[in-house]
């Protein structure tokens, strides 16, 4: 058995920033399915927010502006302690990443250079080129190299150990070997990112399947507003590989097939860089509405008139990507773009500091839901939410170790979760069945792209729930063909697939049980947002028959909820 004090499950941002700051105090591991620095952290192109006001466009920028803007944009669902929390630790995390060694773009006199983003209507998002996110996480990886904390590489967590209200450890599968290995630790930090993967056309990578936060749902951990997906205005027809909205934040137009610069009619101020749940809908109302490029399910992002320069020195890597995947230069020809699903607001319910209800159970990033997002996530606060919330779960997990006064206990609890997992895998492994795995996978994500999507009805999303639990009674007439044990991902993607349909539950009930239209949840049958009976955060439970949903108090404390105007 493998003993931590403090297991930190992912090396993407926020699991290396809450390893940083807990190693130096408490023994302290990282488990990750790929390499830390392979985690999706790496794709994050356009930003991170700071109120830095280094950009004369936004001289008087302030954290609470920031907080504002971020609870405005969250539709009012965040809790408004927490986003200002956030932001107020927001500038202090970046300058300390800076100190570490991250390479950010810069101004004229050498101070960190900020680009506008949706949401501020002026700059705030502090950028390098166009791969902020790969800077920022081989920056906190060598940091994590400088100061030895172990890594526990090609592991999955496959089940998560709680004894009564206490977490006991975690049980993983190692990839390479194909064996299950139990570990124990004192306290254990979620930071297993985004859930994306669960939907069709997402521009997150194969990792973000949700695998981990769905084991620990099916032991009784909550998760929090699983119904608010984020679709990202700006996805590159066919392969949905991001174009950052840095893009639209350099000045890029959106242009449907009459040649019109259709944000007009939907955001009038903001235009292009209103937040991304509206920029989304516009779009895709364009292209409902038959005016899509070529009466086709796209439209385009033009680029041109900013001219080379622009393009090679602030957008370099999505001009490649524009090149490489769609055979289109940017500085030659608009590029076709579409909605696509970007982003999991919701996530473990954690308090403001990462807790869970479970003692010495945490989680931060991407698969936390703290909340800071709320209905409408803006674009370059989630990078910023790894690093404060990832520093912050780190002191408080290694605060919690350090007060801890019976330790080492649980060994009976693990080794009886080893033995129900070995008989899952092992049942998994002998089944025999017609169906394919793949197909079953490919059918969810296309109904929750379709059914669970931008625009949501009650009769859509029925239909979505009947499919899903059909889909989870052929999930049992499966088959792994690959019996075999080194690197099996047959086995790995058959077993997160079960997870991802739970989680998919989770996300169609909540959505189903939320009768209004609220950030990116959006009703065409409940079109207005209905703060006397929803202004609350909902909480699914897992149960064999289908997720509970209950709800909890968002904390509304600084600012009365307005209608948002953009
Ligand atoms: C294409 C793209 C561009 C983006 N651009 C921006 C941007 O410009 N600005 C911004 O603010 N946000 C952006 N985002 C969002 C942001 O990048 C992510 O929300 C954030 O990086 C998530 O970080 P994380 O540390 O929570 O998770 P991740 O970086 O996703 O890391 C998750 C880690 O968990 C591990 N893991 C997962 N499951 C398991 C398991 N079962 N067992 C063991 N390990 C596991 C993985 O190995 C990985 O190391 C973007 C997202 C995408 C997809």
């Amino acid at each position: 058995m493998y003993y931590h004090k403090i297991l930190v499950i992912g090396g993407g941002l926020a699991g290396l920033r809450a390893a940083i700051e807990s190693a130096p105090r408490v023994d302290t591991a990282i488990i990750s399915q790929v390499h830390p620095v392979r985690s999706h952290s790496g794709a994050a192109q356009g930003g991170v927010n700071a109120s830095l006001a280094n950009n004369p466009q936004g001289a008087d920028d302030t954290w609470e502006k920031h907080g504002f803007d971020t609870i405005k944009g969250s539709d009012y669902l965040a809790d408004q302690d927490a986003a200002e929390l956030m932001t107020k630790e927001a500038p202090g995390c970046i300058y300390e990443i800076e100190h570490w060694g991250c390479p950010f773009s810069r101004t004229d006199v050498g101070k960190i250079a900020q680009r506008p983003f949706g949401g501020a209507g002026y700059p705030r998002t502090c950028f390098a080129a166009d791969k902020t996110g790969l800077y920022m996480l081989h920056t906190l990886w060598e940091r994590s190299v400088k100061l030895n904390v172990p890594l526990y590489e090609d592991r999955v967590l496959v089940d998560l150990v709680l004894e009564g209200d206490s977490c006991r450890g975690v049980i993983c599968w190692n990839l390479k070997t194909g064996e299950l290995e139990p570990f124990m630790a004192e306290a254990v930090i979620f930071a297993s990112g985004g859930s994306g993967q669960i939907y069709g056309r997402s521009t997150n990578a194969l990792i973000s399947s949700g695998s981990a936060l769905a084991a620990a749902f099916r032991r009784g951990v909550p998760l929090k507003d699983m119904e608010f997906i984020q679709f990202h205005p700006t996805s590159l027809l066919g392969t949905n590989i991001l174009m950052t909205e840095g893009a639209r934040g350099e000045g890029g137009y959106l242009i449907n097939s009459l040649g019109e610069r259709f944000m007009s009619k939907y955001a009038p101020k903001a235009m292009e860089l209103g937040p991304r749940d509206i920029v989304s809908r516009s779009i895709q109302t364009e292209i409902n509405e038959g005016r899509g490029i070529d009466g086709k399910d796209y439209v385009y992002l033009d680029l041109r008139h900013l001219g080379r320069e622009k393009i090679l020195e602030r957008l370099p890597g999505i001009r490649d990507l524009a090149i490489n995947f769609v055979g289109v230069d940017p500085i030659e020809k608009p590029v076709p773009i579409q909605p696509g699903q970007h982003y999991t607001m919701g996530g473990i319910d954690t308090d403001i500091h990462g807790a869970t209800k479970f003692k010495g159970l945490f989680a931060a990033g991407e698969c936390a839901c703290v909340s800071v997002h709320g209905a409408n996530r803006l674009g370059g606060n989630s990078l910023l939410d790894t690093v404060v919330f990832g520093k912050i779960s780190g002191r408080v997990a290694a605060d919690f170790v350090l007060a801890k006064k019976d330790q080492k206990q649980g060994e009976a609890a693990i080794m009886k979760c080893m033995r129900e997992t070995k008989e899952r895998i092992d049942g998994l492994l002998a089944r025999n069945g017609t169906e394919n795995h793949a197909d079953i996978r490919t059918e969810m994500k296309e109904t929750m792209f379709l059914k669970v999507g931008i625009f949501r009805t009650k009769s859509l999303m029925d239909e979505a729930l009947a499919k899903i639990k059909e889909l989870k009674e052929r999930y049992k007439a499966i088959t792994v063909q690959n019996k075999g044990k080194g690197y099996n991902v047959d086995l790995i993607r058959a077993l997160e697939l079960e997870g991802m349909l739970d989680v998919a539950e989770a996300i169609t009930i909540g959505a189903l049980k939320r009768e209004e239209s609220r950030g990116a949840h959006s009703r065409l049958d409940f079109k207005d947002r209905d703060d006397l009976k929803f202004l609350k955060h909902t909480i699914a439970t897992y149960t064999p028959f289908g997720p509970v949903i209950t709800y909890s108090p968002v904390d509304v404390s600084k600012y009365k909820p307005e209608a948002r105007r953009y």
